[in-house]
């Protein structure tokens, strides 16, 4: 379905960024992976999701936490393929705090990965999707795009702005081919969430397994983590025929977190 489409995913190394990588390449994009890792690991990773999928993949680096990341990121894209067809704006970052410990500079950082990242990858591959009539813009967003926790400040304004400009660029983009979307998803056990996991554990003296229960009965009804295959599926779906005419959407995935 992607055959000769070339797909950016950021921040996938691991977790979402990943599911959605594989996913897009099993569909036949070519596709641009990206993020942190050892360099023998991030090799492995890419030359074998290229012999997996029969697809071209190449691997950048690129720190996103700067304009100038962002734009080495896409130069190398369009270096590599010659354009951009789909972006996925996905790398992200945690930090947890009440507000009057919250550390500045961390504030910076989740602002600088988690929204100002997605401004400068739409900015900067909006151009050549309006020459050639056809883009997918998907924002990985959070169910904290739509709801707020306690504690993650700089996260959930981070994501309700990802939200908000997943709204503007849908607008400015209708008609022309090319739609922007956020998917929300609920808790996904990464490695970003594993983290979280762990210190539950850790504070309250809980199992791993005990943990985990406890952080899903908190939010997520289902009970269940969302896979990053899953929201791959999701993804796909969003670059396909079918959803041309979704553009400036939130779209759930989170086992009912904010139907409460
Ligand atoms: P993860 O920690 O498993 O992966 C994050 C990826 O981003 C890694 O590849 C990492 O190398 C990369 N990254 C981090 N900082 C970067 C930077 N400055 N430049 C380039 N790459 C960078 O996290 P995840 O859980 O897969 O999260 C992916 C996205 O999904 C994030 O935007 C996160 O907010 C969102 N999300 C996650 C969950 C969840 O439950 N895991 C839920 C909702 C939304």
């Amino acid at each position: 379905m992607l055959k000769g489409k070339v797909a950016v995913i950021t921040g996938s190394t691991s977790g979402i960024g990943l599911g959605i990588a594989r996913a897009l390449a099993g569909a036949g994009a070519d596709v641009v992976i990206n993020g942190f890792g050892d360099a023998a690991e991030m090799e492995a990773l890419r030359a074998g999701l290229a012999d997996a999928c029969g697809v071209g993949v190449a691997y950048s680096g690129a720190d996103l936490s700067t304009p100038a990341g962002v734009q080495a990121l896409i130069d190398g894209a369009e270096a590599a393929f010659g354009k951009v067809d789909v972006l996925v704006n996905n790398a992200g970052i945690q930090h947890v705090s009440p507000v009057e410990d919250f550390p500045p500079e961390r504030w910076d950082a989740v602002i600088a990965v988690n929204l100002s990242a997605v401004f400068h990858g739409t900015r900067l591959v909006l151009s050549g999707m309006k020459e050639r009539g056809w883009g997918r813009i998907i924002n990985v967003a959070s169910a904290h795009g739509l709801v707020a926790s306690r504690d993650k400040s700089a996260y959930v304004a981070a994501k309700h702005g990802v939200v908000g400009l997943t709204k503007v660029v849908g607008l400015e983009t209708a008609g022309t081919g090319i739609t922007c979307n956020a998917i929300c998803p609920g808790w996904v056990l990464t490695p970003l969430v594993q983290k979280q996991v762990d210190a539950l554990a850790a504070a309250k003296g809980l199992s791993e397994a005990e943990a985990a229960a406890e952080l899903l009965s908190a939010k997520q009804p289902s009970g269940a983590f969302v896979t990053p295959d899953q929201l791959g599926a999701l993804a796909v779906f969003l670059c396909s025929d079918a959803a041309a005419q979704m553009t400036g959407t939130a779209l759930p995935m989170d086992g009912g977190w904010t139907a409460q």
